[in-house]
């Protein structure tokens, strides 16, 4: 007999109907003679909803009461799956987050898991139950609901499935797994089998939406096998493993994208020691999330400082650095709007030189040029005009062999 955890996202759960097929794949699970835990995230739009509702009421609504709020949408798909597995003649029972067990920091709106106290699951487990959890909220050690962040069910089941010591995380949802770029945009995208924790890291963090990257973080340290699978269709989906077993050949494993990116260039920054911590830490104190930074030196020796961030946070950007500016001390500021964030991913590239130059050739040879470009040690990451992004990701989904 094997434990596992399934996580069923909002789609999943989107109506009753969805939701007597969820209890159906969970049947399938104890049919096999497994336990089961299930995680589930609100039905459909729900979280939406509830903090289009809360934005009415205020601009700044209390991040307590957010919480309060925002946890209530996993608790109505809990009680309505438990009811819908009692019908398929299966004990079930249902728990918040904090009946489950599920303990983190003392944060609102983007809380850590700590600690997981698993007696209460492993008892009715024991008593041979379905437990069916409510994802994405847990409780502080002073009693305060919290919540993981956007999407952060997954984490709930992945973290579950780690202090369970679970034989397998199973993340059902609206698509048939991971594939080697967006399917909606690219028509030749093709679903992989497998993908390493590393690369879907990369992935999830470069705009992948399927997986919440905190998950993929917490499946890697635990080493939880993970599997993204479709709850509506029954076909083979991707595992997520230390190593991608098959598919070995592939120097490139996925191609992201991201669009809404805004370059800020400050101009005439005065070199000293400190200036590059002072522009940051001040952008840091504001919230405001920088990703690719680029700074020259010039011939009289003052810095030119170019990043990249979100185009949201442009406005907020400019504010402060106008405001601060005789702290920071620059002569002049400039943005370009309107650019996107291509990247290739793959764990090959280590032991494969020349693939950044072949991004780069691919790049060139459709006349879009390349902006701003950042590395890790398995992916390349290229910012050009928002235009030729889809054209862009096509090109390299093609060079990098992708395609079906
Ligand atoms: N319901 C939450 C959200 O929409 C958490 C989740 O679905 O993972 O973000
Ligand atoms: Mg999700």
């Amino acid at each position: 007999m094997g434990l596992i955890v399934q996580k069923f996202g909002g789609t999943s759960v989107g109506s009753v109907e969805r939701i007597l097929n969820v209890a159906e794949c969970v049947k399938e699970e104890t049919d096999r003679g497994n336990q089961v835990v299930v995680v589930v995230s609100a039905m459909g739009k729900t979280t939406d909803q509830l903090v289009n509702m809360a934005k009415e009421i205020s601009s700044q609504p209390s991040k307590r009461e957010m919480d309060m709020l925002l946890s209530t949408g996993e608790q109505v798909t809990i009680s309505l799956l438990s009811m819908a597995l009692k019908e398929k003649d299966l004990e079930a029972v249902s728990y918040t987050g904090w009946q489950a067990g599920i303990i983190t920091e003392p944060i609102h709106g983007n809380a850590r898991i700590t600690k997981i106290k698993t007696e209460a699951i492993e008892g009715q487990l024991q008593a041979g139950k379905v437990v069916v959890v409510a994802g994405f909220q847990g409780i502080t050690e002073t009693g305060e609901i919290t919540t993981l962040g956007r999407g952060g069910s997954d984490t709930t089941a992945v973290a579950l499935a780690a202090s369970l010591n679970a034989d397998r995380c199973d993340i059902y949802t609206d698509v048939t797994g991971v594939f080697t770029t967006d399917p909606r945009y690219i028509k030749s995208a093709r679903k992989l089998l497998s993908v390493s924790y590393d690369e879907m890291l990369e992935l999830a963090n470069l705009g992948a939406g399927v997986l919440h990257p905190r998950a993929v973080e917490f499946a890697k340290n635990y080493q939880v096998r993970l599997e993204v699978r479709s709850s509506m269709e029954k076909v083979e989906g991707t595992i997520i493993e230390g190593e991608a077993t098959m598919e070995q050949n592939l120097v490139v494993r996925g191609v992201a994208f991201e669009d809404k990116i805004t370059r800020v260039t400050v101009l005439g920054l005065t070199n000293s020691i400190t200036s590059l911590s002072t522009i940051f830490s001040t952008l840091a104190k504001n919230q405001i999330n920088v990703d690719i930074i680029i700074q020259s030196t010039t011939e009289t020796g003052a810095a030119n400082l170019s990043f990249s961030i979100h185009t949201d946070d442009w406005l907020e950007t400019l504010n402060v650095l106008e405001d601060n500016k005789s702290i920071l001390d620059y002569e002049q500021l400039d943005a370009e709007n309107k650019l996107a964030k291509v990247s290739i991913v793959g764990s090959g590239m280590i032991s494969n030189p020349g693939v950044a130059a072949k991004m780069f050739e691919v790049l060139a040879e459709n006349n879009i040029a390349i902006k701003m470009v950042s590395t890790s040690e398995i992916k390349v990451s290229a910012v050009v005009e928002e235009k030729y992004m889809l054209k862009a990701v096509e090109a390299l989904h093609e060079a990098f062999g992708l395609g079906d």
